[in-house]
């Protein structure tokens, strides 16, 4: 008998690049979507995505054509029913979320349910299904062909066995799997972000411009990126909410986001996205 498909939730950014990866390790997926389109410019994602490792020989072009043929799509909830594990990255709102875990423990009784979260509780998404054993984290990182973690997060309620079935789900994958408990932030944007903002205060003193600060971690602490350069990649936005989401969790005041990032956000300078964040941006991507 084939394995049963592996669903999706949400074809964005992070949808794609999970159904991709998914797909060249072999898997069926399901994926799902409110938006037609949306779902219609994952498949191109992917599509584009998968004749990139054609064209460096990494994939057969006979393996990307089965590839995409194991990718259906749907916005219709009900098509998830037979998957055995789910991965949810719909955006990160927690109204949104708890509704679709209700939703889908309802739909698929055995189903484990994943979410892709960057910051919120596990353990609220467990407390509002209908089997919170069953509810666990995987937080790939982007862009996720590319980048190895997944960060295995484990709410209060979650059992071994749903832990070790996403621990060897990442491993198919091709990934690394680092257990986490459900703590805000987790432990890469816990660690990565605090520092995003502490060079923001860098700038706001004063003491250095942002080419500096980021020079300064690029040759000083040997990061690939500078700080700065880092938090306009993932989005001043993005940044801000995990600051928020530290200081809330947490409460305490060295997590308060700094004043210049929260006047960067309101004026729209939200990093590559908008075209200026720290650095100023030609091309939009
Ligand atoms: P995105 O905005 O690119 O994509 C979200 C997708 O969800 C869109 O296609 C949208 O149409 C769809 N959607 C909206 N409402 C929906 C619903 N009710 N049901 C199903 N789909 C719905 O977002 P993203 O950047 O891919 O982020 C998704 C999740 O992954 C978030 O929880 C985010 O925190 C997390 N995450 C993002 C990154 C990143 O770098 N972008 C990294 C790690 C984790």
């Amino acid at each position: 008998m084939s394995q049963p498909p592996i669903g999706v939730i949400g074809a964005g950014t992070m949808g794609q690049g999970i159904a991709q990866v998914l797909l060249t390790s072999g898997f069926d997926v399901r994926q799902y979507d409110i938006a037609d389109e949306q779902l219609e410019r994952a498949r191109g994602a992917i599509d584009k995505g998968l004749g990139k490792l054609v064209a460096k020989e990494r994939l057969a072009e006979t393996d990307k054509v089965a590839a995409l043929a194991r990718l259906s799509t749907s916005t219709a909830l009900e098509d998830l029913a037979e998957c055995e594990v789910i991965i949810e990255a719909a955006p990160e709102n927690p109204d949104l979320k708890e509704r679709l875990f209700r939703d889908l423990s309802a739909l698929t009784p055995d189903a484990i349910l994943a979410s892709n979260t960057s910051s919120l509780s596990l353990t609220r998404l467990a407390a509002v299904s209908e089997r919170p054993e069953r509810v666990v984290g995987m937080h790939f990182f982007n862009p996720v062909p590319v980048l190895k973690l997944v960060e295995v997060i484990r709410a209060e309620q979650t059992s071994d066995a749903t832990v070790a079935r996403v621990e060897a789900l990442a491993k198919a994958l091709g990934k690394t799997a680092v257990a986490v408990g459900d703590s805000p932030g987790f432990a890469v944007n816990r660690l990565l972000v605090p520092m995003i903002n502490e060079a923001a205060f860098l700038v706001q003193e004063g003491a250095a411009t942002p080419e500096a600060v980021d020079e300064a971690m690029k040759l000083g602490a040997a990061h690939p990126m500078g700080p700065l350069a880092l938090g306009d990649l993932i989005g001043l936005d993005v940044c801000l909410a995990i600051m928020e989401v530290l200081q809330e969790g947490f409460g305490d005041p060295k997590y308060r986001p700094c004043p210049l990032l929260k006047r960067m956000v309101a004026a729209g300078y939200l990093g590559r996205k908008s075209g200026r964040g720290f650095h100023v941006y030609d091309e939009r991507p």
